[in-house]
């Protein structure tokens, strides 16, 4: 537990300010935006409704971002904010506080504590604010993506959208629905000169997708903190999934401050060819060789999706990572719940935890704590059921791809 009562000037524990609906804004696939990339989703927040209209929802590829920054969802949770009321927007920064860690809440507060005195200041008796100046800023450029990984779904990937049919009329149908991004805003240069015009002191920007390699216009974005001196002074993190580095891209990054890439690759070989189907492992190396010569520049790191389909490689994997001196994070799934780790046979288990040879001790214990989560038995039956509907639909067998699951899921033939 972080103790926060030696830090000046950062909200204390239990009031419920947050810096993110001031410095930062968070862009979906679809055009919405939220405060930040937790925010609760279900109650939109840029999709939820005008300044006058609670039916009419505001998009980036219609509104601006004036409009959207200052609209009356966005308004009312700055507003509870300063009036310390608790938002139902932030629950899930709430809750992890409430069991004593560390919420995404607080790390912000810290990390722009700095700016704290400003938001009060730049803010309107309504919420509103008095002007926009992003700080910080996360963009997910749509699902444009070159891959369809298991566990990931259509809104996320585009290419997913080729295998919903098959999920139709099963279990999964509610979970798994064609998602088409009809306006691609994030190939809107006017959005990136409107956003650019609103990052007057930009310290910091993400960029996710889809596969963001393959959105060339935001290059125009960067281009324009290169040109006017400033981008000496920003922070870039990008998520890729190491299919590609174009060499325009390499230059660009070349010019800002730290530059953090998070590499996802799920595992190796034929092995990543099923999970994150269908790249092509010699590609994915040719890549990864090409972006090894930029560590002295760039920031790596290895960014494993665990799920239960490489689990039984994860200490194989890391030697991988160990071997190219690169550190790896574990991103265990929880979403898609079929996918968890705590779903694989017992023998599997033990067979994991008795090779050991090249994870940490607190890699260990991580993995001991997400294996043995109690889970119910229709859980596996549903894990088994999606293995089936997707080796059909793409016309692999797992047992081919990853040996340890021969005669568990396809028991019967
Ligand atoms: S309190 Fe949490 S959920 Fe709300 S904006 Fe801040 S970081 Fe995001």
């Amino acid at each position: 537990m972080v103790d926060y009562s030696d830090l000046k000037n950062i909200p204390k524990k239990d009031t419920p300010f947050c810096t993110l609906p001031w410095v930062h804004l968070a862009t979906h696939p679809i055009g919405s935006v939220t405060p930040c990339c937790i925010t609760e989703m279900k109650n939109g927040v840029s999709t939820a409704a005008t300044a006058t209209d609670d039916n009419e929802h505001l998009f980036l590829s219609k509104d601006s971002l004036e409009d959207i920054a200052n609209s009356k969802k966005f308004n009312q949770l700055r507003k509870d904010m300063v009036e310390g009321r608790y938002s139902s927007l932030c629950q899930k920064c709430y809750k992890y506080e409430k069991g004593n860690s560390f919420s995404k809440r607080y790390e912000s507060n810290i990390k722009f504590a700095k700016h704290i005195e400003d938001c009060f200041k730049n803010t309107n008796p309504d919420g509103s604010l008095k002007t926009i100046d992003y700080k910080y800023i996360e963009l997910r450029l749509g699902t444009v993506c070159n891959v369809k990984c298991i566990t990931c779904n259509p809104f996320s990937s585009n290419r997913w959208n080729q295998d919903v049919k098959s999920l139709k009329g099963t279990e999964f149908e509610k979970d798994y629905f064609k998602l088409d991004v009809k306006n691609e805003w994030y190939r809107d240069l006017n959005f990136y000169d409107e956003l650019y015009e609103k990052c007057g002191l930009l310290e910091e920007v993400w960029i996710n997708g889809g596969e963001p390699t393959l959105i060339k216009e935001h290059g125009y974005f960067l281009e324009k903190f290169i040109n006017d001196g400033r981008s000496k002074n920003i922070n870039l993190h990008y998520s890729l999934n190491c299919t590609q580095f174009p060499d325009k891209f390499l230059e660009l990054w070349s010019h800002f401050k730290n530059v953090k890439i998070h590499l996802s690759i799920d595992d190796l070989e034929e092995r990543n060819y099923y999970i994150r189907y269908p790249s092509d492992w010699n590609q994915i190396m040719s890549s990864f060789d090409k972006i090894l010569k930029y560590r002295e520049i760039f920031t790596l790191e290895v960014c494993q999706t665990v799920s239960a389909l490489n689990i039984f490689n994860i200490d194989n994997f890391k030697k991988f990572t160990l071997k190219h001196n690169l550190t790896v994070a574990h991103n265990y799934v929880h979403y898609p719940n079929h996918m968890q780790v705590n779903l694989i046979p017992e023998h599997m288990k033990k067979g994991i935890l008795d090779n050991v040879k090249h994870l940490t001790e607190h890699e260990v214990q991580r993995l001991k704590i997400e294996l043995f989560k109690p889970f119910e038995e229709k859980e596996v039956e549903r894990f088994h059921s999606f293995i089936k509907i997707m080796d059909k639909t793409r016309n692999l067998n797992i047992e081919e791809y990853l040996p340890e699951w021969k005669g568990v899921i396809y028991n019967n033939r």
